[in-house]
């Protein structure tokens, strides 16, 4: 079940969010009463609730806004019980001064908002002492290690437990808590009004996560990269396990890189069966797999970790050949059977990943290549990797070649007004390939369409990435469209400006 937390200052606002949550399908609601302005009124708040509610009034000293004296807070919490709300939050000193009653339920808390301390174990064994229901503790994650520990903390648990760690180092163990056992997990009224860091909102924790239909058994998947928190990967992977009825969740993992390694040793434990892989671990993930395929060894990097029935770890590269997918659709009748790109000159611009992947790939088909990047030193690197000739950034407008490739970030959303190659510079007939999918219609497509141009977005490449993952994790057919559906719902819609 997922717990939604409101803050609001004014009681009115409180309520009209309490029956808003209810219409929306929420089940249980947190009534946060130290955000309110005045001095709480229960009766008011109680009376007609929608749903079941956790009343908690937070000090300063764990974070709250309780502005009054602790004696008017305790007694409010003790009305709370009096009054019959379903659950009262009781921090682990106030429990015991706060007698059991009726048949509200004791939620006895523990929160850090700086760090996992090291005696976590110890402080959840007293806190399990003193006549609670249910035991919550939640700590600030300073590395995703402290994550798994929390989730250790409710897999090991007599007692109905909930715990998890905050910040965006440990979003995933909010997401993954109920799979060990937790009663409920917290979420918040909308994106904007986070009570907590690394809190998701109620309709990515019911929508996106599906959080509700965790079990057990729910096999794990998820996205390493730093930072995570904008990707789309998530939206889609999860839609389209829930479109198979495949019992899996796809969640965000923020790991910074220095803690790579360790990290992924502390994963094992989560007993994660894949993962997406994207900045900046692509090439550093290689030392933890054990298996990988041609095209990884040679370009280099990976942006797929699936865990085999043995239990080695096999690294793809989906990148390589979801771009060789979408130029081979944006050729159309142009591309020979074969696939192969013989006789076909590309310009790629940029030497990063994407590039680096997509030059290995079309370089494989046999075309030729030229590169162009902004820094010449990092252009030449990748033209004597990848055996071909490059030229300068100030230059990539000489070159006359059938194929163009974005694959810098220029053009991409909030810069939607600029593109890495002048309009005057495309010829008519040429194919025009743009890796950046947000937006998807950028202003070099446009361009490309107004010099008659055949183009590709990002999308098709992106969700052909993503359709070979899922594959590879499943086993079972993609819905891409559905997958295409979902991503072009998820960015935002564009107006360039004419040029
Ligand atoms: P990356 O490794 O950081 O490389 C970015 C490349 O773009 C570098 O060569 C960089 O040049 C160049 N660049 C950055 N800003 C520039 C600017 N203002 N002008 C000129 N060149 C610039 O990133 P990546 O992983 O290759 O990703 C690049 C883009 O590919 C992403 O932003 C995304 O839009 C797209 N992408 C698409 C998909 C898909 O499935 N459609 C998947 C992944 C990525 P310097 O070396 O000079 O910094």
């Amino acid at each position: 079940m997922i717990c939604v937390s409101i803050g609001r200052t004014r009681h009115k606002m409180m309520i009209l969010e309490h029956r808003a949550l209810a219409e929306r399908g929420a089940r249980l609601v947190e009534l946060r009463l130290d955000w309110l302005s005045r001095l709480p009124d229960l009766g008011r708040l109680l009376k007609d609730r929608p749903t079941p509610v956790v009343v908690t009034i937070r000090r300063p000293s764990d974070r709250g806004r309780w502005r009054g004296s602790e004696e008017q807070r305790q007694m409010l919490l003790r009305q709370a019980i009096v009054d019959g709300a379903e659950y009262v939050d009781l921090e682990g000193d106030v429990a015991p001064k706060i007698p059991r009653y009726g048949n509200t339920k004791r939620i006895v808390s523990f929160h850090d908002f700086d760090e996992t301390p090291d005696r976590i174990e110890e402080i959840y064994a007293e806190l399990c002492e003193l006549d609670a229901d249910i035991v919550k503790v939640v700590t600030m994650a300073n590395a995703p290690a402290d994550a798994v520990r929390m989730l250790q903390i409710v897999a090991d648990a007599r007692k109905p437990t909930i715990a998890f760690a905050m910040g965006d180092l440990g979003t995933f163990s909010r997401i993954l808590c109920g799979k060990y056992g937790a009663p409920f997990t917290y979420a918040t009224f909308s994106a904007d009004r986070e009570l907590a860091p690394g809190q998701l909102s109620f309709d990515e924790m019911k929508n996106v996560y599906r959080y509700d239909s965790i079990g057990p058994q729910t096999k794990v998947f998820g996205l390493l990269g730093d930072p995570v928190a904008h990707s789309l990967s998530p939206l889609i992977h999860n839609a389209s396990f829930a479109a198979v009825g495949f019992d899996a969740v796809y969640v965000p993992f923020r790991v910074p890189t220095h803690l790579l390694q360790e990290t992924l040793k502390e994963f094992e434990w989560l007993d994660v069966r894949g993962y997406s892989v994207t900045i900046p671990h692509k090439e550093a993930v290689l030392q933890y797999a054990d298996v990988c395929t041609e095209a990884v060894r040679e370009i280099g990097a990976a942006n797929t970790l699936v865990k085999q029935p043995d239990g080695r770890w096999f690294a793809h590269n989906t990148d390589a050949e979801a771009a060789i997918e979408s130029i081979l659709l944006g050729l159309g009748e142009d591309a020979p059977p074969d696939g192969s790109l013989h006789g076909k000159h590309v310009l790629l611009l940029g030497a990063g990943g994407v590039a680096r992947a997509i030059g290995w790939a079309v370089v494989n088909r046999g075309a030729k290549v030229t590169i162009a990047s902004r820094t010449p030193k990092r252009a030449a690197k990748l033209a004597e990797q990848l055996g071909c000739t490059y030229v300068t950034w100030e230059n990539r407008g000489s070159v006359t070649a059938d194929i163009l490739v974005n694959g810098t970030p220029v053009g991409m959303h909030p810069n939607v007004d600029e593109s890495p190659y002048e309009a005057h510079w495309l010829r008519e007939g040429m194919l025009v390939f743009d890796t950046v999918y947000n937006p998807e219609r950028t202003l070099l497509l446009k361009y490309a369409r107004e010099r008659d141009c055949r183009t590709v977005s990002g999308i098709e490449m992106f969700v052909r990435q993503a359709a070979r993952q899922f594959e590879l994790f499943t086993n079972q057919s993609p819905p891409t469209e559905l997958m295409r559906q979902k991503i072009r719902q998820a960015i935002s819609p564009v107006v360039i400006k004419d040029a």
